[in-house]
This record gives structure tokens, sequence and C-alpha cells, in this order.
């Protein structure tokens, strides 16, 4: 039953009865791995510690019903979006209705119809997994398989506000390939694309720690953020960058320098309570994130007036 292309699901049998579990847990053992709960609480307790694909949830439980679970998984932001399948005894429409307004993808009745159960565990692991595709490809520069600028918008607006709450510094990397047009004209379009993509891994080397986010901002420009990064360690970053350019040594003879490089505008972000605490809590997120980026792009320019291939901090 399960896809030989799609890894094996984790599903989670949660049923105060257990003959239930064990009747679906030997339907559903062709998907992958069961998991079981006899209560609520239980289910909550292990959805947080463990990545789960899909809910087989028993409604009328003693303590916290099916519908009342749904509810609390409606409110976090990282249960939300598993899907839950509503198994219950009752056949009425309130509580079909009921089921789908609290959030369940699907309803089954009991007594479990072996054939039903899994053709409906079937089609809702096929969905979910399709959803969870699109929305990675929604987030993923498709030439280079870096973030983009989607992304890196959401990522920059989020890291902006846990900068300020942990008073941490913040840097970016604003980066842009040099003379590219030329290169292009030279080894034509396609040749451009697989620089770019060599690009990309020059800098995924260069910004390599866990939390450093790499995107493609669009065209031949990149934007890294380096979270808890002071300026001293971005620019030591944007050094490693330059270096990795210069170990690819990949040609460019339209370039003064004979090879590909790039120019790098650095921005940090001050902690706002040490900056201007009145006046910049007024500011949206997205404005500071603006204001950020203008900052590095406004770097870059020095950098890419100062003869290119280097880089430039900004001034805060
Ligand atoms: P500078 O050193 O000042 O940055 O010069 P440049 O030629 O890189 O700058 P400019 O912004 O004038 O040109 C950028 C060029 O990058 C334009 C386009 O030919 C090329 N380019 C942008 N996106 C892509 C892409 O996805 N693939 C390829 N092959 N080329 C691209
Ligand atoms: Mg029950
Ligand atoms: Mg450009
Ligand atoms: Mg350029």
């Amino acid at each position: 039953m399960n896809d030989s292309a799609s890894p094996p699901a984790t599903l989670l049998l949660v049923d105060d009865d257990p003959s239930i579990i064990q009747a679906a847990s030997r339907l559903l053992s062709d998907f992958g791995r069961c998991r079981f709960a006899r209560s609520a609480s239980d289910a909550l307790r292990l959805l947080r510690n463990e990545r789960v694909d899909l809910v087989l949830l028993d409604a009328e439980m003693p303590e916290m019903g099916g519908l009342e679970m749904l509810g609390v998984m409606q409110k976090s932001s990282e249960l939300a979006d598993i899907p839950v399948v509503l198994l219950t005894s009752h056949r009425d429409e309130a509580t079909e209705e009921a089921a789908f307004a609290a959030g369940a993808v699907d309803y089954l009745s009991k007594p479990i119809r072996p054939g039903v159960l899994k053709a409906r565990v079937n089609t809702q692991l096929r969905l979910s997994r399709a959803l969870a595709e699109v929305r990675r490809l929604s987030r993923t520069d498709a030439l280079t398989g870096l973030a983009n600028r989607r992304a890196m918008q959401e990522r920059l607006e989020r890291e902006v506000l846990r900068a300020d709450r942990l008073l941490a510094s913040t840097s970016v990397m604003m980066i842009d390939v040099d003379h590219f047009k030329a290169f292009n004209d030279l080894y034509g379009h396609a040749a451009g694309d697989q620089a770019l993509i060599k690009v990309a891994e020059c800098i995924s080397k260069a910004a390599s720690r866990a939390n450093d986010f790499c995107a493609r901002w669009g065209g031949e420009e990149f934007v890294v953020l380096l979270p808890d990064t002071d300026s001293d360690g971005a620019m030591a970053v944007a050094s490693h960058l330059h270096r990795a350019f210069a170990e690819l040594a990949y040609p460019h003879e339209a370039s003064p320098q004979g090879r590909l490089s790039a120019s790098v505008g650095v921005a940090t972000l001050t902690a706002l309570s040490s900056q201007r605490p009145i006046g910049s809590l007024a500011q949206s997120v997205q404005d500071r994130v603006e204001h950020l980026l203008s900052r590095a792009d406004a770097a870059l320019y020095r950098a890419k007036s100062a003869g290119r291939g280097r880089s430039e901090l900004a001034s805060t």
C-alpha cells in the first residue's frame, strides 16, 4: 500500500479501546510504523516529541475526547498541519460536521471497515505528501536548490523578531556576481546557469553553520542570513566566500580577474534595545528587514565601486 518512492509513514492510533488499536494497527502496518496512545494527553505528548504523518483519532475517550484534542492540535503551529482522521461510533450528520469543523481531514464510523479504512488513510497520506512537496518547492530556487526569495523574506522576519527578543546580533550578506552579463555574452546563457550553480555551492560552503540560511534573491544576486553573528563574524564568512571563489577558479575571460568572483555587502542588525528603544518599537518587522537589506545593498554598491571581488561593511 505504501508507495515505493515514499518513505514509510508513521501513524499514530489514538483510542481508549485496545482492541480497536490492535485491529487498526494490523490493517495499517503496510503504510509504515504504527504508534499508539490510549488517551489524548498521551497522544499530544507523543506528537510533540515525534514526527507523525497521520493520526487516527477516536472521538469518544474519557477525560479529553477526540474533538477536544483536535482543537488543541489546531492551535499549535507544530501540530496543526498533521492530518487527523476521526473515528467514531456516531453516524449522525451533526457529529460528522463537528469533526470537519474541528479540523479533521476525514471521518470514519465504527465498526472499522478494513478496505475503507485503508483506502482513506492511503488518500490522506498521499495528499499530505503532495502538500509537503508543494510547500517545499514554493520555497526553493529551482536552479540552485537554495532557498528562494520568498523563503528568505519569511526567515528574515522571523530572525529579526528572534534577535530582538534575545538581544542577539544578526548579519546579512548581499552577494552579486561580478561582470555576469559579460559572462553570459561570452559563454552563453546555459553556461551562465551552470556557473550560478557553482556560485551557490561556494556560498553554501562559506556559510556553513547549522543556522546559516542561503537564498537566491533573484538573477545573479544572493542573500545569506547569519544568525548570532556580529560584523566581524560576518566579514569572516565573506572572506571565506572570496576564498571559495579563488579555489573554484571558474574561468571568466571577460572579467579582469580572469575567473568568477562576487562582491559582498555586509550589514549587521544591532539588537533593538541597545539601539533606539522608543522610536524603533513603532517600526514594523518588515521595515526593519527592508532597512537591513538596503544597508547591505548600499555596502554591496561600495564593494562594486571599490573594484569588485571584495566585501564592504555597512555603517550602523
Ligand atoms: P556587476 O559586476 O556590476 O554586477 O555586473 P553584472 O554584469 O553582473 O551586472 P548586471 O546587473 O548588469 O547584469 C546581471 C546579469 O546577470 C544580467 C543577466 O545577463 C545575468 N543573469 C541574471 N539572472 C540570470 C540567470 O538566471 N541565468 C543566467 N545565465 N544569467 C542571469
Ligand atoms: Mg472510545
Ligand atoms: Mg546584479
Ligand atoms: Mg552582477
